[in-house]
């Protein structure tokens, strides 16, 4: 980097992060679009909005998490230092809360009536249900009928915290349906509905907001790492899906040129392998998809590529417009982990240090354990560890024959 870049003042009045973002909508939906930046930027403004997620942060989602220095498992790799952001430890078990509340809140203070989202492995469903119970706004959630058999806990959490499932079943009936489908019920009153996107990907103004909510990870970090051992670490790592949990961690220490950002893609069976992971910014291009301007993983014909991921909540063909202006910059090193040294990860963090991870923060976990042996004692890595694992434990132990 050459300049010194203001990333505080990003994304630009358009919802440009450089060439990335923007709206790449039709007219009756970047209406609404606009009409959520407006309020969006008034209301993060007023101080009742800002104390009433404060409080929530506080006392609902159990903030600040800590940060733990994962020494046994340090000391096991013999070289650098490990420490682990423990956004496991929120309420719902990750880092999606902290987003969920924010849109949630946003809704109740704008005066809409229903918040509306798809899910592709329930994750962002059950988060948003969360948010919505507690604040008061009914929630509809839209999700493909053969991941709905599949996510059964997740599908159950959602009936219980008392939102709408929709089942969706024509196509594939997986989460690009469910998009889809959830698209047309928002599209029927958007002046009174608010759609809650699950990371920061989508049309401006999401990917903003959504870094907004998350940047507490960062902020938090940024202060107790500093508080506790006088200095910033030498590495910040997080796994990209959307990006959102990356993008909370990340922001804080953009500025700090001596930290090396680390996001984490999932390399699945294998990038040289198509429709077999979902590195999208190790081995996609620039393009558009879901609205925005972003790096994208596509077939020959332009349409979006399949993807796999162990973790289901990191497959996905596009990635947040920051990430991939980020990447051009040059400023964040984006590495790919395959589904093998993830479920080593995985195994490792939970025999060492008893802490069984999600298999998502599990891939940033493992780029840790990769680089740490080649790094000096002293050299500290901060991984974001997304959440935890519980809901992966009975795949993982099939899996390995547990
Ligand atoms: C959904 C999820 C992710 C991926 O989403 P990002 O927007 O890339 O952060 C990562 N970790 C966990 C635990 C998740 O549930």
């Amino acid at each position: 980097m050459t300049t010194m870049m203001n990333f505080a003042e990003m994304p630009d009045a358009n919802g440009f992060f450089g060439d990335y973002g923007g709206q790449l909508v039709p007219p009756h939906l970047k209406q609404a679009m606009d009409d959520i930046a407006e309020a969006y930027e008034q209301i993060v403004q007023r101080q009742d909005f800002q104390d009433e997620l404060k409080h929530l942060f506080q006392d609902y989602v159990g903030r600040p998490s800590p940060i733990f220095h994962a020494k046994r498992l340090s000391e096991q790799l013999g070289g650098a230092q490990i420490h682990l952001k423990r956004e496991d430890l929120n309420h719902t078990g990750a880092h999606k809360i902290n987003h969920c509340l924010g849109e949630a809140l946003l809704a109740k203070f704008m005066g809409k009536t229903k918040v509306i989202a798809e899910t592709g492995a329930g994750q962002h469903g059950v988060a948003l249900a969360t948010a919505c119970a507690l604040v008061g706004i009914p929630c509809e959630i839209h999700m493909g009928q053969v991941d709905i058999e599949k996510e059964h806990p997740n599908v159950t959490k959602m009936r219980i915290l008392g939102c709408k499932l929709v089942p969706v079943t024509f196509g594939q009936a997986t989460l690009k349906e469910a998009v889809d489908s959830a698209f047309v019920e928002y599209l029927k009153d958007p002046t009174n509905y608010l759609y809650a996107i699950g990371s920061v990907v989508g049309p401006h103004p999401f990917p903003k907001m959504v870094r907004d909510f998350q940047s507490i990870v960062g902020r938090e970090a940024r202060e107790q790492f500093q508080t506790r051992h006088g200095k910033l670490p030498d590495y910040v790592a997080a796994c990209v899906g959307g990006g959102s949990n990356a993008m909370g961690i990340f922001s804080a220490f953009l500025p700090d040129a001596a930290v090396k950002l680390v996001g984490v893609e999932p390399a699945g069976e294998g990038v040289d392998q198509p429709g077999k992971h979902a590195a999208t910014l190790s081995v996609g291009k620039p393009g558009a998809i879901h609205g925005m301007k972003c790096y994208v993983l596509e077939n020959a014909d332009g349409s979006p590529a399949a993807v796999h991921s162990i973790a289901s909540g990191l497959d996905y063909p596009g990635v947040g417009p920051q990430h991939s202006y980020l990447k051009d910059l040059g400023r964040v090193d984006y590495q790919a982990v395959d589904d093998k040294a993830c479920l080593h990860a995985f195994m490792t963090l939970s025999r060492v240090e008893g802490i069984i991870p999600a298999l998502e923060s599990a891939h940033a976990v493992a780029w840790a354990m990769g680089i740490a042996p080649q790094l000096d004692k002293g050299v500290n890595i901060l991984v974001n560890l997304s959440g935890r694992g519980d809901k992966d434990a009975d795949y993982v132990a099939k899996k390995l024959g547990l």
